[in-house]
């Protein structure tokens, strides 16, 4: 088995559970949040910084990959790892988020997806086996079957046949998988609609695959509606296999999935704001840009003890933001990976030690409180 997961402890008042997931190229504690290098590069980042960090796994984007600089450059420079220096797992998302939500689409037939490049207008077509045959020649140790992923809101309709494709795709890219070392796993969909969510664990268990995500949420529904969406969609999936939700990284998101059953998670959040001159704190989200902190010299959260904190005060790194030097998106992007891989640190301890519902409700109300 390239890729296999243990459950270390389950938590009595929750769905969470702490585990490891086993990889060929080492293990990774869960629950698990995967920064995103989307370009092959954490951005800003090197991946010695971001291993410091203790990231152990990160995802990386067969959509933006395949379109530049080509799945084949990568194949040619020895694969994914070696291209970008990464040395721990790498997961790929199998390219149909963004094929559906970024790319200007043609047209969608059952074989594939006609779409145009948001980069250069270009014309490509993907289909199942092409995203299977894009992650293998770059070598991922996890792949993700293409799926379609409905809008919200949408109508059921649209719900039905985008759940209903997603399921046949599935079948075929296990059928194109062919690396030994490369674990591919499927991907639930059905949008906010419980019936076509029940079909689709239906579909997919009957696939047998290593792991499951959950799509088709974060797109623009209210939390409390994905989280109903978890509520009933987690427990029909096999509870000895990794439970992915895809595109979820905000701390409050994070303790909800983790509440509910899920073992990891991806999100480009941290980064992005990082670079739009917001961090994370014990107390919610700071906009360190604003006027306000301009002779404010605390550290980004006094209570963090990544290295951003410990050199360096808010005036310092409004300035650099303000002045456009690069060292003040570093500084926010270090800040928000450590403060977002520590909760999940934080999170496994209290899961470990039977304290994660108190330490839940104790993050939630600072984090809420402003
Ligand atoms: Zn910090």
């Amino acid at each position: 088995m390239t890729v296999s997961f243990s459950i270390i402890q389950e938590d009595n008042r929750t769905m969470a559970r702490a585990g490891v997931l086993h990889t060929l190229r080492g293990d990774v504690e869960t629950p698990v949040f995967m920064p995103v290098g989307t370009q092959a590069t954490v951005k800003t980042m090197t991946p010695r910084e971001v291993e410091e960090l203790g990231a152990r796994l990160i995802l990386s984007n067969t959509y933006h990959l395949y379109l530049r600089p080509g799945a084949d450059l990568i194949r040619e420079a020895g694969g994914l790892h070696r291209f970008m220096g990464w040395n721990g797992p790498i997961l790929t998302d199998s390219g149909g988020f963004q094929v559906f939500s970024l790319a200007s689409l043609c047209r969608i037939e059952d074989n594939g997806v006609w779409f145009r490049s948001h980069i250069d207008g270009s014309e490509h077509f993907f289909s199942p086996e092409k995203a299977v045959a894009v992650q293998e020649a770059l070598g991922s140790d996890i792949a993700m079957a293409f799926d379609q992923c409905a809008p919200y809101p949408c109508s059921y309709e649209e719900a039905r046949e985008a759940t209903e494709r997603t399921s046949r795709w599935a079948l075929r890219c296990r059928e194109a998988s062919r690396r030994e070392d490369q674990a591919l796993f499927g991907i639930i969909q059905g949008g906010v609609h419980r019936d076509l969510r029940e079909k689709s664990v239906k579909d997919l268990l009957a696939l047998d695959f290593p792991g499951y995500g959950i799509g088709g949420l974060s797109v623009g529904e209210p939390k409390e509606v994905m989280y109903e969406v978890l509520d009933y969609t987690v427990p029909l999936l096999p509870p000895h296999k990794p439970r992915y939700l895809m595109g979820v990284g905000s701390p409050d998101c994070l303790l909800e999935g983790v509440a509910r059953g899920v073992d990891m998670f991806d999100c480009v959040l941290p980064t992005r704001i990082a670079r739009n001159g917001t961090v994370f704190t014990r107390d919610g989200k700071l906009v360190v840009r604003n006027a306000a902190y301009a002779r404010d010299f605390r550290p980004l959260d006094p209570e963090c003890g990544c290295y951003a904190c410990r050199h360096f005060t808010r005036a310092y790194i409004r300035h650099l933001l303000k002045a456009n030097e690069v060292l003040g998106i570093r500084l926010t992007t270090l800040h928000n990976l450590h403060f977002i891989l520590e909760l999940m640190r934080n999170i496994r301890r209290a899961i470990l030690e039977g304290s994660f519902l108190e330490f839940k409700e104790a993050f939630l109300a600072r984090w809420n409180k402003n």
